[in-house]
């Protein structure tokens, strides 16, 4: 591959001040737990104020940057042509080089920005850039120099070697996963839950995860499918602990003692107090849903008032104000759309009653769940202690 190294770009807003090299360490380390299993040995540093990816002579291009584009803190990936320093006639020559092997017959505007790492080199900035872009008119005559508002940036920065770029790919943006603390996710197969947590972590949050199953009404695919998005979820956000906690028993006491229509507030109540037990084994700082306002009964207001009632935790939902569609988007764009829409059954589904209430009252659940005292202690007891942990995306 032509590119030696790819340049790092990271919004520096953010991150002023003491908490700098915080976010630049953390983001190195997950480069570089990103590109551990990718072919080749890259080396990942911090110079001067930036952070650059060298390359080995042999790596596979199109692989890296995808690997890099799932790397939250990343706002901008350049690949990097490095050429030695042997003065400014030979730099010419090489700033031509890289033209014609990445613009080839180059006909538009450009404008050269030199940066001088290395002080000790005997020309300014501004004159660098005259003579460079000089070179490059000579060899490219269809080109030509707008110094106000031109179609290429050409970047020539030199330090011991000189750095020559102009591409730039997007990438994820975001804090590094690590700099923003631990969380729970509920993830259940949905579209949504998913999303959520990739929102997450994308504010640098590790992920864990809890799934309630109900077998055997729910079946060994519907559980599958939330592994398979855990693992989809965990390419951006690093390995997430996923623990699938057998719900049948409690579902069908509710079903037993409870009114019908209240069945997935109460649900839900008992959802968030067993995510928020293994939330604190976890120390995770708090609960992830996906829930989205209106959606359905169970996300109205007063149903997340009545569910939230339980929690000592903060919950957080990152799509609260999300459109269907805007959540779907994100789906589709993260890579979990096509595995949430396969058609297996749902533990909240299968309880469900056909005229959910829409307006509970957090007193009327409070209720309702007395009529639980006799065994409920027992049976959360059983699920808490027959609860399975997966490790997702561990290497
Ligand atoms: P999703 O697409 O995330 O499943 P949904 O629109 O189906 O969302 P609900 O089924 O009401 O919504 O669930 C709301 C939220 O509750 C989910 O986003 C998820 O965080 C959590 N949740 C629901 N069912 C489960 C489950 N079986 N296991 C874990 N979490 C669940
Ligand atoms: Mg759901």
């Amino acid at each position: 591959m032509i590119f030696h190294a790819l340049l790092i770009k990271y919004a520096e807003i953010a991150i002023k001040g003491k908490n700098r090299y915080i976010f630049e360490d953390a983001l190195v380390s997950r480069i570089k737990r990103a590109l551990k299993s990718a072919e080749g040995h890259f080396s990942v540093e911090k110079e001067s104020g930036r952070i650059y990816v060298h390359c080995p002579e042999e790596y596979d291009y199109e692989d890296t940057i995808e690997r890099l584009k799932k790397v939250f803190g990343i706002v901008e990936i350049c690949p990097v042509m490095i050429f030695e320093d042997n003065g400014i006639e030979k730099m010419g020559e090489d700033a031509v080089s890289y033209m014609r092997q990445v613009h080839p017959g180059y006909s538009g505007t450009f404008k050269i920005f030199t940066r001088r790492a290395k002080k000790s080199f005997p020309m300014t900035s501004m004159e660098v850039s005259a003579e460079i872009g000089g070179k490059i008119l000579d060899a490219m005559p269809e080109a030509s120099v707008d110094v106000h508002n031109p179609e290429l940036d050409i970047h020539i920065e030199i330090r011991e070697r000189i750095y020559i770029y102009s591409l730039s790919i997007k990438g994820p943006g975001g804090m590094p996963v690590g700099t923003g603390g631990r969380a729970m996710l509920l993830l259940s197969g949905g579209i949504d839950s998913p999303v959520a947590g990739y929102l997450m972590s994308k504010r640098g949050v590790v992920l864990d995860a809890v799934y309630f199953h109900a077998p055997p009404y729910t079946s060994d695919r519907a559980k599958q499918k939330v592994v398979d998005l855990a693992k989809i979820v965990a390419e951006y956000s690093g390995p997430i602990r996923l623990h699938v906690v057998n719900f049948t028993d409690i579902q069908l006491y509710i079903y037993e003692k409870c009114p019908h229509d209240e069945l997935t507030i109460i649900m839900r109540r008992y959802m968030m107090r067993i995510a928020e037990h293994f939330a604190e084994k976890c120390r995770s700082l708090g609960l992830v849903t996906g829930e989205s306002i209106g959606q359905v009964a169970s996300q109205t207001m007063r149903s997340l008032a009545a569910t939230n009632d339980v929690c000592t935790m903060p919950v957080y939902r990152p799509v609260i104000a999300f459109d269907k569609q805007e959540i779907v988007e994100i789906a589709r764009k993260i890579g979990t759309f096509d595995t949430s829409v396969l058609p297996y059954e749902d533990c909240c589904t299968i309880f469900v009653a056909k005229h959910p209430v829409t307006q509970p009252s957090v007193k009327a659940m409070r209720a309702s769940e007395k009529k639980l005292s006799e065994k409920i202690d027992e049976l959360m007891a059983a699920a808490l202690e027959t609860t399975e942990v997966i490790e997702i995306g561990k290497e």
